[in-house]
């Protein structure tokens, strides 16, 4: 399967887009440069700011133009406005935060432990060369940091993102 992934926001966002590109080649599929020739594209959202909540659905919207056959919606401003995420062109699926995790698993049905037992691609992200890259260096550690980061970030710009 050909997936476009991409992502608004924060460096953990970032981060997340490119692990589940990892996981994603992982179990055999392609991550391709542009939505044109993808079959699923995933879309990180951000809340953060009004500016990132629109540009969160803009994404979604240009994707869905380019001709993806299935976007699923996650992030911060998916998990904060889910029906309406789900209203965008194209959007098949949402994953709330606390699924996020899971999302490449539970979308090719897999266990998600197969994924910690992969070394962390350094490949570059197609179509995303232009974004800051964040090497966190594990999985679990990324989880256990996920809960301060996010709130340390989105404080600072004096927004309420839905952390958990
Ligand atoms: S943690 Fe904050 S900055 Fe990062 S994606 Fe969520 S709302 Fe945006």
């Amino acid at each position: 399967m050909k997936v476009y992934l991409d992502t608004v926001g924060c460096r953990l966002n970032q981060s997340e887009i490119e692990t589940m590109a990892r996981q994603f080649r992982a179990a055999g599929h392609e991550i391709v440069a542009s939505p044109e020739a993808a079959e699923l594209a995933v879309v990180n959202t951000c809340a953060v700011t009004n500016e990132a909540a629109a540009d969160s659905r803009g994404a979604i919207r240009r994707i869905a133009r380019a001709g993806a056959a299935e976007i699923i919606a996650t992030g911060c401003w998916t998990t904060l406005y889910p029906k309406q995420a789900e209203e965008l062109p194209s959007v098949r699926r949402v994953v709330l935060n606390d699924h996020k995790d899971r999302l490449v698993a539970d979308l090719l049905n897999l266990t998600p432990e197969l994924f910690d037992l992969e070394p962390i691609s350094r490949e570059p992200l197609p179509g995303l060369h232009r974004r800051t890259r964040a090497f966190i260096k594990s999985a679990g550690r990324m989880r256990q940091s996920l809960h301060f980061l996010r709130h340390h970030h989105c404080t600072r710009r004096g927004a309420q993102p839905p952390h958990r």
